[in-house]
């Protein structure tokens, strides 16, 4: 299926590629708007953070404000900026918030910064009184301890009475930090913690869960929802069968085919140890292009947990990654598919529709966030239209 399944508007460079993505911009619209529709009476933001989770922000900007989405988050103020043309009435959000120096790019762009820290506000109200009034977002910390100013500091700020009129937050935020585990009991002491916080801030927008955090229900919602990961398509809650739609396909192309005998090796460090007659294809993908070197067949120490490495899938089959990663290359098992089956020049899947990216994310000790932020820039890019 994924393998032949080329897309209709394939260039001459796609068929010709080493390595290729195939990006379903379809996939990703319907992904957004489930998750719109899970959040319930609250609006789905978009989250186009690190390149759109490496997929591309222009595209994935252009699909997903046409699927409706107004709200953007991104990490910081020069995402921000590239973004702005994009989705010209957007609300653009900045997670890192604004520093003594890129203050322009927040007022010329018309950026959100959400203000992380006693001392990010108090360069906002500086930047404030210079230039005249803007939006801010106030993140609080709940219990992930990472951004965000106290919850007591929050409360003290909402009480005090000497706060300036021209500090106005359109939104309160937090961010849970165990939403991908539905029991950990943390989920509800942060809840706890945010809803003490949004009745001090009466009458303002609030947020408070990303794609995990939409899962565990309406209590969470609030106003605004931020979900990423479960709209690139990505595992959200662990444990749970992934309801969501594969949006990037990887396939890359085998070079050569080798025939190696019993008793010898493979790749570095001689790895692979063949234990019957094999046939292994040689794939032009290494962890240059963000196949990461921990997904490995063998060969790779500190990695106990799984025993294999990654799986590729050819013609109707998994095959195993034999060896070491390395920067260009990949060697794949293909001695159990029918003699003759597996060519030069046939691509294989790395991870997409059939093999799903956590699975491989898993078989290197990480998770789907890092694959897709990883994709490296070798790849000749396939988008399909919404
Ligand atoms: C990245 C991010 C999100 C999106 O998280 P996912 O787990 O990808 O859904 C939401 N909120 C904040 C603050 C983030 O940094």
């Amino acid at each position: 299926m994924a393998i032949s399944q080329h897309p209709p508007f394939a260039s001459p460079a796609f068929e010709a590629a080493s390595n290729r993505l195939t990006i379903d911009l379809g996939a990703l619209a319907d992904n957004w708007r489930r998750m719109d529709k899970l959040s319930g009476k609250a609006r789905a933001a978009a989250v186009l953070k690190a390149n759109a989770y490496g997929i591309g922000v222009k595209p994935a900007a252009e699909t997903l404000y046409a699927a409706g989405a107004r709200d953007f988050f991104v990490a910081d103020a020069e995402e921000g900026a590239a973004l702005r043309p994009l989705v010209p009435d957007g609300r653009i959000y900045i997670l890192a918030g604004m520093w003594p120096g890129n203050e322009p790019l927040f007022f010329d762009n018309g950026l959100v910064p959400i203000i992380n820290s006693e001392e990010q506000l108090a360069f906002f109200m500086s930047a404030l009184s210079e230039r005249g009034d803007h939006p801010c977002v106030l993140h609080v910390d709940t219990g992930m301890n990472r951004l965000g100013l106290g919850a007591d500091e929050a409360l003290a700020l909402a009480g005090d009475p000497a706060r300036p009129a021209s500090f106005s937050p359109i939104l309160v935020m937090s961010h849970l930090a165990c939403a991908d585990d539905p029991t950990h009991p943390l989920n509800r002491r942060q809840l706890e913690s945010f809803r003490t916080v949004t009745a001090a801030f009466d009458g303002i927008e609030s947020s408070l869960a990303n794609s995990a955090g939409v899962h565990l229900g309406p209590d969470f919602h609030f106003d605004l929802t931020r979900p990423g990961i479960a709209t690139y398509g990505g595992e959200a809650v662990n444990g749970m069968v992934n309801p969501m739609k594969p949006v990037v396909t990887a396939e890359a192309r085998i070079l050569q085919i080798r025939r190696v005998r019993t008793g010898e090796t493979a790749s570095y460090g001689a790895s692979a140890q063949f234990a019957r007659d094999s046939r292994v294809a040689i794939v032009a993908i290494g962890y240059a292009d963000g196949y990461h070197r921990s997904v490995s067949g063998g060969g790779v120490t500190l990695r106990q947990a799984t025993p294999s490495g990654a799986f590729g899938f050819l013609h109707g089959q998994k095959i195993p990654h034999l060896g070491r990663v390395t920067m260009d290359l990949s060697l794949f098992d293909v001695t159990d598919l029918p003699e003759n089956a597996a060519r030069p020049g046939d691509y294989i899947e790395l991870f997409g529709n059939t093999i799903a990216i956590d699975d491989v994310a898993r078989a290197g000790g990480t998770i789907g966030y890092e694959m897709l932020t990883s994709l490296g820039a070798r790849y000749e890019r396939a988008y399909i239209e919404a």
